[in-house]
């Protein structure tokens, strides 16, 4: 039997990340004491009254098909956080709800990109984005950044990237993997090259409440009306909410981006999981005051590592202003991201993410969404290895 593959999943890069997480699983299990700093999520738990509004729709009968799209009140709660937190108008029908916010940016590329189109994405970047243009048929047009930018794309190659072809502009700020925070006039600037050229911005603000050090987040679609229109924000409830496994996310288009996208959804997915989106109404609605605890701990964990990793003779470490990564440069060693990694995981335990999964061989990503013991734990570690490297 020949089972071809398609060229579209032939197509993909498998994930690096997965690689390095599978083996470091596998090493816990055979009873080793390995320290993970590969952890994309928080590690607080979901908020108690999030998890009981979803427990009493699932108790209420509340389990059958919902509107693809997502459920009126959700809509609504999703609309109004755009209005008071960003400034925004957006009419419910402008909101879509999916299956995290992966789904919403997978179905935005779906629904504004195809076969010789061009997306232009600055690295380091959420390694999803380039596979998902490539599924859509359309080709990554990546723009490298580097520590000495604090990883921002300029202006100048903006402008230089752009051709008739591009469709789309990815915008993760905050960052992952870096952290990074474009100040709001900067965005506007970005912005404003891609009005004049008719490109549109996907916006991904899902690290929009992870902040520090007094960083402002500003969505790129606030500017002018003429932003608006070429702006469709990707957004969720994973990060802010610790909601990883919910599997909710959502996205504000312009009304026939939405309107294709709906079609989209609705024959693929149908509609996110019915007492989740319970769950994120509740999240939306209900009191925030666990963000600021979670704030203040992400900071001095931050503050901690950023120190720690800057008196690593040879490493140099840039400090995020947003998210939960930090983003070390590794190339002194003179070994790849990936080898880095796995020489560290073998030899002393550690599990870090090579830079190479998102475009950036010469670093690699630690996420301190881990208590800080672990991270003075795998700090000396990783400390140690550099130090026979160097030896
Ligand atoms: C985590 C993350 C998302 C979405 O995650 P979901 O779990 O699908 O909601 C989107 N963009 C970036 C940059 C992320 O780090």
């Amino acid at each position: 039997m020949n089972y071809r593959i398609s060229n579209r999943a032939e197509s993909l890069t498998p994930s690096l990340t997965l690689a390095i997480s599978a083996k470091a699983k596998q090493m816990k299990a055979e009873g080793h004491d390995v320290v993970g700093f590969g952890a994309g999520e928080p590690d607080f738990d979901t908020p108690q009254h999030i998890k009981d509004a979803a427990a009493a729709a699932l108790e209420e009968g509340f389990t059958k098909y919902t509107p693809s799209s997502g459920i009126p009140e959700l809509r609504k709660a999703v609309a109004d956080k755009f209005k008071s937190d960003n400034g925004l108008d957006y009419d419910p029908s402008q909101i879509i709800i999916s299956c995290g916010g992966k789904h919403s940016c997978y179905n935005v590329i779906m629904a504004t990109c195809q076969e010789d189109d061009e997306v232009v994405i600055p690295a380091p970047y959420w390694l999803s984005y380039p596979e998902m243009v490539k599924l859509a048929g359309a080709k990554p047009v990546v723009i490298p950044t580097s520590d000495e930018t604090e990883f921002k794309v300029t202006p100048e190659q903006l402008r230089s990237a752009i051709t008739s072809r591009t469709r789309l502009f990815i915008l993760n700020s905050p960052s992952n993997p870096t952290g990074t925070v474009y100040t709001p006039a900067e965005i506007r600037e970005l912005g404003d090259i891609c009005v004049e050229n008719g490109v549109l911005i996907m916006s991904d603000e899902i690290y929009e409440k992870l902040l520090y050090d007094g960083a402002e987040h500003a969505s790129v679609a606030g500017f002018s009306e003429q932003h608006y229109a070429h702006t469709i924000i990707v957004h969720g409830l994973a990060k802010a909410y610790s909601m990883t496994g919910w599997r909710l996310g959502y996205l504000a288009a312009p009304e026939p981006i939405a309107k294709a996208i709906n079609s989209i959804q609705s024959h693929s997915t149908s509609n996110p999981t019915s007492f989740a989106q319970k769950g994120g109404v509740a999240a939306l609605t209900g009191p925030q005051d666990h963000l600021q605890s979670w704030l203040d701990e992400f900071s001095k964990r931050r503050g901690y590592a950023h120190e720690t990793l800057n008196n690593i003779p040879g490493i140099s470490c840039v400090n995020a202003k947003g998210a939960f990564y930090l983003f070390p440069k590794i190339s002194n060693f003179g070994l790849s991201s990936a080898e880095f990694c796995r020489r560290l995981l073998e030899e002393d335990k550690v599990a870090a993410v090579p830079g190479a999964a998102f475009g950036a061989d010469e670093y690699i990503r630690l996420s301190y969404a881990t208590d800080i013991d672990n991270i003075r734990k795998g700090l000396d570690r990783l400390a140690a290895f550099t130090g026979k490297l160097q030896g």
